[in-house]
């Protein structure tokens, strides 16, 4: 109790699980530091031992895993917004969440260069991870300064260090929590865009890959038992907000973030019928897609979805361009494995040039 009223930031009994559930984290003690000051005392204190810092939790694989001192930096997560001649520099707080920097960085009239599918996680995991979506580069390929409180080999105390060139700076850029703790993290940034989209549906992954040419942004969907794709031609565009903007959000949110969704729970837990899914797959689903829809809105809303409204185990490929036409027939073992579990399961097919998506829930 003595203890708690000097370290107020620590909790004892810690036991998480990740986004996916897949990961259990049991660290010895936990601590949620509210500056930079903290950070360093709670470096001194552990010395010698594993310390490892974890964002919101959203990574699926081990990187999170650490039995020993967990440092969660939520409480660091201001936003400073600079020009920088034609474009801006973003200094942020490492566990700013990527929701909060896009709502500050809007204000100021700018966004980010690159956005994941979703925004929930912190600058901090997403730069450790070197998480990526939008456009052809991840969003740690912004990165110009990471501020990090590591310990000193010399003296073996802690220490604040500023990395910002060389080797080190590319190695920061996607750490996986190895480097040291990041404080903050300097971000390029560039002024406010809007982002014109609509769908169409192929049968032919050569027409999908053609039409990146004019719309550098798209993603698309391999639709199961339809054997088709559903393309999300997405480009940057001039005009204004559409005046049906607001009412394309509520769609998607209904119809592609939460409908699609439970629809396949209700088929995979209710209904319990393959037939039903296959079916589903390959006649109703595409009734729900409204086609040459064209509509413009902020980047920042238009290039996100609400995909971690439901829990789900991911896997992420990333194949060369020219063996893309393999398809997904030529995919993995390792997905027919997962295709048998309860949770959903999305695979994206990620072109290793183009940075495409394609994504198939089962
Ligand atoms: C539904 C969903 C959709 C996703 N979509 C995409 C996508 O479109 N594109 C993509 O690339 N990824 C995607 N991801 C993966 C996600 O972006 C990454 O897993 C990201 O790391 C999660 O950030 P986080 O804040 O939850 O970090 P965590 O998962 O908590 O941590 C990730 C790593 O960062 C390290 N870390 C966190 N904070 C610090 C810090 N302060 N100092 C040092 N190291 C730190 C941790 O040690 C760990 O190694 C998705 C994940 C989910 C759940």
């Amino acid at each position: 109790m003595l203890f708690k009223r000097f370290y107020p930031w620590r909790s004892f009994s810690v036991h998480r699980k990740n986004f996916g559930r897949n990961r259990v984290l049991q660290p010895s003690a936990s601590y949620t530091p509210a500056n930079e000051q903290e950070v360093l005392e709670i470096l001194n204190r552990h010395q010698g031992q594993s310390i490892r810092a974890v964002g919101r939790l959203h990574s699926w694989s081990e990187a999170i895993i650490g039995d020993g001192v967990q440092m969660d930096l939520r409480r660091l997560n201001d936003v400073l917004l600079e020009p920088d001649g034609d474009e801006f520099v973003a200094t942020v707080g490492a566990g700013c969440q990527v929701k909060r920097l896009l709502k500050e960085l809007n204000r100021g009239g700018a966004t980010l260069h690159s956005l994941g599918l979703i925004d929930v996680q912190t600058i901090a995991g997403a730069i450790s991870t070197g998480t990526h979506g939008s456009g052809r580069h991840s969003m740690s390929h912004y990165v110009e300064e990471v501020r990090l409180a590591r310990y000193d080999e010399s003296t073996g105390n802690a220490f604040i260090d500023e990395v910002s060139a060389g080797d080190n700076l590319l190695a920061a850029r996607c750490s996986l929590g190895s480097l040291g703790i990041i404080l903050s993290v300097k971000i390029r940034c560039r002024a406010q865009y809007n982002v014109q989209e609509h769908f169409t549906e192929s049968r032919r992954l050569d027409d999908v890959l053609a039409a990146e040419e004019s719309y550098p942004l798209q993603q698309f969907y391999f639709i199961p038992w339809r054997w088709s794709y559903f393309i999300q031609h997405r480009c940057e565009d001039t005009a204004k907000r559409s005046f049906l903007a607001r009412m394309y959000r509520l769609y998607w949110l209904g119809v592609m973030d939460y409908g699609m969704h439970l629809k396949i729970l209700f088929l995979e837990r209710v209904l319990r019928s393959r037939r039903m899914i296959r079916f589903t797959f390959r006649r109703l689903v595409s009734l729900f897609l409204i086609r040459k829809w064209k509509v413009t809105d902020r980047s920042s809303s238009m290039l996100v979805m609400k995909h971690e409204a439901f829990r789900h185990i991911e896997i992420e490929l990333f194949v060369p361009r020219d063996q893309l036409t393999r398809g997904p027939q030529g995919l993995p073992k390792k997905s027919s494995r997962l295709q048998g579990r309860k949770t959903l399961h999305c695979q994206r097919l990620t072109s290793a040039e183009s940075m495409t998506s394609a994504c198939k829930k089962t």
